[in-house]
């Protein structure tokens, strides 16, 4: 759909963010880096950068995210996306069914479970899926079927508990039909967002100081997922959002995307370029804010690392 998720804006934000940053550099010591990060939506491009240790040594990171209302604190889930397979036996549905072992009926018995699982999940868990193939012919018992689904929770150890639920599930109904089954994770697995409290202050005291509203200061609610939480477990970080909407609309809509191409969607490039550039001033210009970043300042991450 192009930019229907406001990305574009992001990217702008940051730049210019950072060489607002540069001009107050000049008297004060530190380096501000202005990470690229592909493939949010595909494999968590974040969680790659983590791995390969980009945001070893960095105090804080900080990406403002365009959306319908301004809010400061916006929880997400985790989420691996998988793909799973089931292997059977073709055969002529009419005239021998009974050779025929078919990964359909696997698959739409994985689907079946899933939506019966649902009613005992915790809050916050989350199993969503399409199926890509089930079959050829309307005649032919169905040798392959493939299903795509996103895996989600509030906190990595209920994320574990979750996929290894689903993984019951799957091997259940490979053996109801005596199948074969395959299961691939593909990409990263992505955190659960755990922000900063003292980021999340200081960027809420810049958006009073601008005269910007804040629709929430804390929500966990309407959660997706970001591999901005795979940042979040290594550095002190926030992902905010700034309303460029006169009004609801989701993300990843056709509203959204012409939303985030108006003139006034490119003005909030500005003011969110403005809102990062002075809470990073405000941590330069105060070294305790440092150590106040380095303790126990992680909204959730004990509840995240515990449970
Ligand atoms: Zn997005």
């Amino acid at each position: 759909m192009g930019h229907a998720c406001g990305h574009h804006l992001i990217a702008g934000m940051s730049v210019l963010a950072a060489i607002g940053a540069a001009s107050f550099l000049t008297s004060i010591p530190g380096t501000i880096h202005v990470v690229g990060c592909p493939a949010e939506e595909t494999i968590g491009g974040k969680a790659l950068l983590v791995k390969k240790g980009i945001f070893k040594n960095i105090d804080a990171a900080m990406m403002i995210h365009p959306a319908d209302r301004t809010e400061i604190v916006k929880l997400s889930l985790s989420m691996q996306r998988i793909r799973v397979t089931f292997r059977g036996v073709s055969s002529h549905a009419s005239a021998t069914p009974w050779k025929g072992r078919s990964a359909l009926a696997a698959l739409l018995s994985l689907m079946r479970a899933v939506d019966i699982n649902r009613t005992t999940m915790p809050d916050g868990d989350r199993i969503d899926g399409i199926i890509k193939s089930g079959g050829e012919a309307a005649n032919v018992i169905p040798d392959l079927a493939e299903a795509e689904l996103f895996i989600r929770s509030r906190r990595i150890e209920s994320h574990s508990r979750l996929l290894r639920r689903f993984i019951h599930m799957v091997k259940g109904a490979a053996k109801a039909f005596r199948v074969e089954y395959g299961i691939e994770y593909v990409g990263n697995v992505y955190y659960p967002l755990s922000p900063s409290r003292t980021l999340a202050g200081l960027f809420a005291d810049q958006l009073r100081k601008h005269g910007i509203k804040i629709d929430n200061f804390f929500t966990d609610s309407e959660m997706g997922s970001s591999d901005i939480g795979n940042v979040s477990f290594v550095v002190p970080t926030i992902h905010p959002t700034l309303a460029i909407t006169d009004g609801p609309c989701p993300a990843h809509s056709k509203a959204f995307q012409e939303q985030s191409g108006t003139v006034g969607a490119y003005r909030s490039v500005k003011t969110g370029a403005v809102l990062l550039t002075s809470t990073a001033a405000e941590i330069y210009k105060n070294s305790g804010l440092l150590s106040d970043l380095k303790s126990n300042t992680i909204f959730n991450i004990v509840d995240n690392r515990r449970r």
